[in-house]
């Protein structure tokens, strides 16, 4: 170890690297900090992919990571392999880094339906993916999008915003298994309005085409569009540590100060899969930014400013915002309304015994810390008073 602290590497340049890099520093580490990615420019920030980056090219200039001022050195080189006991990353231009401390932030990948040799398969995780179908919308006529999760409908709704008729494909209603039934049914009405096509259906559905034309629905039904987009879940970016004990199906296991299993390495973000009470791995930008506060402080020997959790999520459907804090998916209608769900104007609360409440703005501005102010004041008035 060198006198002015552990040499840090960390692995993967998106939102959960950029962040663990900009903590150490933060926290006060002086020593050597190497960030490695494999994107060329660099990962972006994702959730405007989605939002703003399928319409226009005026935001694909501004999605980067700011590193300047932090003295690091930045590989993009992808990592291929790790030596665990001699503590090395190896990498594909054949370089091999040492480090004390390594954290895994490499995020994960699109689940993809294409079968062997299938082309055209189109997907949306990086800013190539968005401005190729970008460019594919420009001149589409049809669009079908398969999976009808956040990622999903927002997809469906840049495709409605660009006059190109959509239909979104799944198994669920829109966003139910992230949201619950209530919020599922209200969102699919603003989706519906906006002239996006939802059919659930019962089974799976497969690519159809070389390249890729259309979807084949459990029922033998051939639909074909111009452009089609799987939007079906992601799969932790684990591959390159096949023969370590860190790699598992559901992602690299940590603890609640995001260490793995072995000694020296942690890991956050998309890749990380907590084992704590409220487990799991949690694919959303909050927890990626939380993940990685915890990690550099473990990574220095300091008690961690907060829990490795966030349960602040937003999303964009149809034009309306959704703004959540707190335990989702909720069942039922909510406790308290205020303001006017079926408008897209309303503040909507659920009360958990014992816990935060869960708070959604649907369609109001509201800042992230109200949210959280909101959701925790329910907490605190379902504590029994001491008798
Ligand atoms: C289009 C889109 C919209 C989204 N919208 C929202 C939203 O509205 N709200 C929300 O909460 N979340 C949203 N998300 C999810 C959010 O973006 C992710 O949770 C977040 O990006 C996770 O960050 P990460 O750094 O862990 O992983 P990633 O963003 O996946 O980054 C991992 C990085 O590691 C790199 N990498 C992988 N393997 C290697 C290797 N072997 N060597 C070197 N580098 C490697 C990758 O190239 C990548 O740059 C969205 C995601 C997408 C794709």
């Amino acid at each position: 170890m060198s006198q002015a602290g552990p040499r840090v590497v960390v692995v993967g340049e998106s939102v959960a690297g950029a962040t663990t890099v900009r903590r150490l520093r933060a926290l006060g580490h002086t020593g050597p900090l190497t960030l490695v990615g494999a994107e060329p420019g660099g990962g972006p920030n994702r959730p405007p992919l989605s939002k703003h980056v399928l319409d226009g090219a005026q935001h694909d200039d501004t999605l980067g990571h700011a590193l300047d001022g932090l003295d690091i050195e930045l590989v993009r080189v992808a990592a291929t392999g790790l030596d665990p006991a001699a503590r090395t990353l190896c990498l594909a231009d054949g370089r091999a880094l040492a480090y004390d401390a390594l954290v895994l932030a490499t995020g994960a990948e699109p689940r993809r339906l294409a079968g062997p040799g299938q082309r055209g398969e189109l997907v949306l995780r990086t800013l190539p993916d968005a401005q190729a179908l970008r460019a594919r919308l420009d001149t589409a006529r049809s669009a079908l999008v398969v999976g009808s999760g956040v990622l999903g409908m927002e997809v469906a709704s840049a495709c409605a915003r660009r006059g190109v008729p959509v239909t979104v494909v799944d198994r669920q209603p829109p966003l139910e298994r992230v949201l619950g039934g209530y919020l599922s049914g209200l969102l699919t009405a603003r989706a519906e309005a906006a002239g996006i096509e939802v059919l659930v259906v019962d089974g799976d559905v497969a690519l159809v085409g070389d390249p890729v034309s259309g979807l084949r629905l459990p029922d033998g039904t051939v639909l074909s569009a111009d452009v089609v987009v799987t939007c079906a879940g992601d799969t932790p970016c684990t591959n390159w540590l096949a023969g370590t004990e860190l790699a598992g199906p559901h992602g690299v296991h940590v603890d609640e100060q995001c260490r793995t299993a072995v000694p020296g390495i942690w890991a956050v973000g998309d890749v990380a899969c907590l084992d704590t009470p409220c487990s799991g791995r949690t694919p959303f930008w909050s927890q990626a930014v939380a993940m990685a506060g915890v990690a550099a402080a473990s990574v220095l020997g300091l008690p961690p400013s907060g829990p490795p959790t966030d349960d602040y999520f937003w999303t964009s459907v149809a034009g309306t915002s959704v703004k959540a804090v707190g335990p989702l998916p909720v069942h039922g209608p909510p406790d308290d309304v205020e303001g006017d769900p079926d408008t897209g104007n309303a503040l909507l609360t659920w009360r958990h015994d014992g816990g935060p409440d869960t708070v959604v703005a649907h369609g109001r501005p509201i800042t992230a810390g109200r949210l959280r102010a909101r959701s925790r004041a329910g907490a605190r008035s379902s504590v029994p008073a001491p008798a």
